[in-house]
């Protein structure tokens, strides 16, 4: 199993990643709270050639979904950009968040703009990594907060072999899905489980927060979280408060 963090707001991710013994990491190939387009990295060499697996976490405000086009249309580009930033590195996908709609929109076209993306992009040759779709915890109008709405997702995407998925526990937990026997119902669904965020909870299940526990701390049983990572046996990657994340590799090495 290969086992790796987020590394944020780090110019050497490379360097970090060696220190802590990982099998891959998580970047972020722009501020991850701007629409900016990402600038060409000195390093992207050298983490390409590197046998440490790399995968980018796009920037926050993309919302592919939207009905509103001045996010959707700045959202798809982003989304074009940073995977082919993504391409650059090496990496084997870009995660970007399932996105929401707002209260009295047609949930439909929501998904529809799911598709939509993969169909336009394909016209262009495809993204230039697969794009990892990750449910989201909060909203009454998420794409991907429970399995009803990756079902529905998955029927507007499914068929387009760049449309990925990325389980988060805490997000599931928090969204109020049984991380028990999860990865069996999701992959039902998707067909496919690319990467898992592996994180515990600082809220209760079913709270719609999105707070990530180290995985001792939270309210998830740590148990549960191993039985998450065995059964979807794809790449795992630590999105936990750094200061802990020492600690949560050791008792991943420990216990697997
Ligand atoms: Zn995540």
């Amino acid at each position: 199993m290969r086992i790796g963090a987020h590394l944020r707001e780090d110019d050497n991710p490379l360097a970090t990643a060696e220190e802590l013994g990982i099998d891959l990491f998580q970047m972020f190939v722009t501020d991850p709270q701007g629409w900016k387009k990402p600038e060409q990295r000195s390093d992207a060499e050298a983490i390409a050639a590197s046998p440490i697996d790399v995968v980018v976490h796009s920037s926050y405000q993309i919302n592919v979904a939207s009905l509103n086009n001045r996010l959707r249309m700045p959202s798809r580009k982003a989304v074009e950009q940073q995977a082919a930033a993504a391409a650059e590195l090496g990496a084997f996908g870009l995660v970007v968040h399932g996105g929401h709609l707002r209260d009295g929109e047609e949930s439909a076209l929501g998904f529809e703009n799911w598709r939509k993306l993969f169909e336009r992009q394909e016209d262009k040759g495809g993204f230039g990594v697969p794009i990892l779709i990750e449910n989201t915890a909060g909203g009454d109008h998420a794409m991907a907060r429970t399995l009803e709405s990756i079902e529905r997702l998955w029927d507007a995407v499914g068929d387009y072999e760049q449309a990925g998925f990325c389980l988060d526990t805490c997000h599931a937990w928090a969204g109020g899905e049984d991380l028990v026997g999860l990865v069996e119902r999701v992959r039902a669904i998707t067909g496919r489980i690319d990467l898992v965020h592996l994180n515990n909870s600082r809220d209760e299940f079913d709270s719609g927060r999105d707070r990530h526990a180290n995985l001792a701390d939270g309210h998830i049983d740590p148990d549960v979280l191993l039985g998450v990572i065995a059964a979807a046996d794809a790449p795992v990657v630590l999105e936990t408060p750094a200061p802990g994340i020492p600690d949560d590799l050791e008792f991943l090495r420990d216990k697997l």
